[in-house]
């Protein structure tokens, strides 16, 4: 009998569990790894709380050694970003040219902007997403995080390593981070609060020199001088290529039908493309395992 063939899209946690699942149950497992492979763990420094991993372990590491676990089962892995997904009339699926019985869609999440007027012009000119990424570059200089979560209060942490002093700015008086994550935060000397404010304008020639804020309460306005601005506002999630296949929510997040298979028969969701509430790399793995075994019984089940 021929193996089934499956296509996962996206290579982040929940992508590459379903990989190892679905590779180890000897199905035909090709993941699409995208232009990021790996995911957003990627760009991320330690990570403390996956169990098993009692002193943490690099985001980088974890991402490669569950790739090296999909590929021991025989999954291929293939870098590049798919266009397109085509339901077929005989219930396959057409990806690049070559036909599968089943995908799991697990392409994760992209970093939220702010959504100010021309913004895009200055990413890369002192705007960024990534702290880890692009921190490096202000060793020694003035930077701001805006956002109240977890990822503000890493990151913030994190650009502390290089620039002489960390703004956060949040818009209100309340945060979403974890008390651990904000006390790390607050016991820091090189960071400062900016509540109740928010980013209006950047200001600058070639590079941002300066912000206004607003404050949220007073409606003042002010002026921060500083060389780069990081967001840490949340993620959105990357549901495009399929929004016109698959019933999505009204902020664009998968919808799963039965388990985590969509209302197509034959196209499954993990991760944090369809997850808009716990959004953890341990949440996205067990999503991809979920995703996996369902695809494999459904599989079974049309035989
Ligand atoms: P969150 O959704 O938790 O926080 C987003 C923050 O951005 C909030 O403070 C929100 O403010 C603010 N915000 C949203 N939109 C805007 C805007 N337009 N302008 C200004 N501020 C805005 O996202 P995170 O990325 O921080 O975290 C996502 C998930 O990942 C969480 O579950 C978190 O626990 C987890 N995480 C865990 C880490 C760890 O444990 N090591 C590290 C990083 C993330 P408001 O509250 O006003 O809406």
């Amino acid at each position: 009998m021929t193996r089934k063939k499956i296509a996962i899209i996206g290579s982040g946690p929940a992508g590459l569990t379903a990989a190892i699942y679905t590779s180890r149950a000897d199905l035909d497992v090709i993941v699409f790894a995208g232009l990021q492979p790996g995911g957003q763990l990627t760009t991320t420094t330690e990570i403390e709380n996956f169990p098993g991993f009692p002193t943490g372990i690099m985001g980088a590491d974890l991402m490669e050694n569950m790739k090296k676990q999909a590929e021991r089962f025989g999954a291929k892995v293939e870098i590049g970003n798919i266009e397109s997904i085509t339901k077929n009339d005989d219930k396959t699926f057409t990806i690049k040219g070559q036909k599968y019985d089943a995908v799991i869609i697990a392409t994760g999440a992209s970093a939220r902007y702010l959504g100010l007027k021309n913004e895009e012009e200055w990413i890369g000119k002192g705007y960024h997403s990534c702290a880890t990424c692009d921190g490096f570059f202000y060793r020694d200089k003035i930077v701001a995080i805006v956002g109240g979560g977890d990822s503000a209060m890493e990151e913030a942490n994190f650009l502390t390593k290089f620039a002489t002093k960390v703004y956060i700015i949040n818009r209100t008086q309340k945060f979403r981070a974890s008390e651990i994550m904000l006390k790390r935060a607050q016991d820091n000397p090189k960071i400062e609060f900016i509540l109740d404010s928010k980013i209006t304008k950047f200001i600058g020639n070639e590079h941002i020199e300066q912000v206004e804020l607003i404050n949220t309460v007073s409606n003042e306005k002010n002026i921060l001088d500083l060389n780069g601005v990081f967001v840490a506002i949340g993620h959105k999630p990357n549901s495009d290529i399929v929004k016109d296949l698959i019933p999505t929510s009204a902020n664009g997040y998968l919808l799963p039908d039965k388990g985590m298979m969509t209302k197509v028969p034959g196209i499954f969701v993990a991760g944090d493309v369809t997850d808009f509430v716990y959004k953890q790399a341990i949440t996205a793995a067990a999503g991809g395992c979920k995703a996996a075994i369902d695809c494999e019984r459904w599989l079974e089940n049309q035989e």
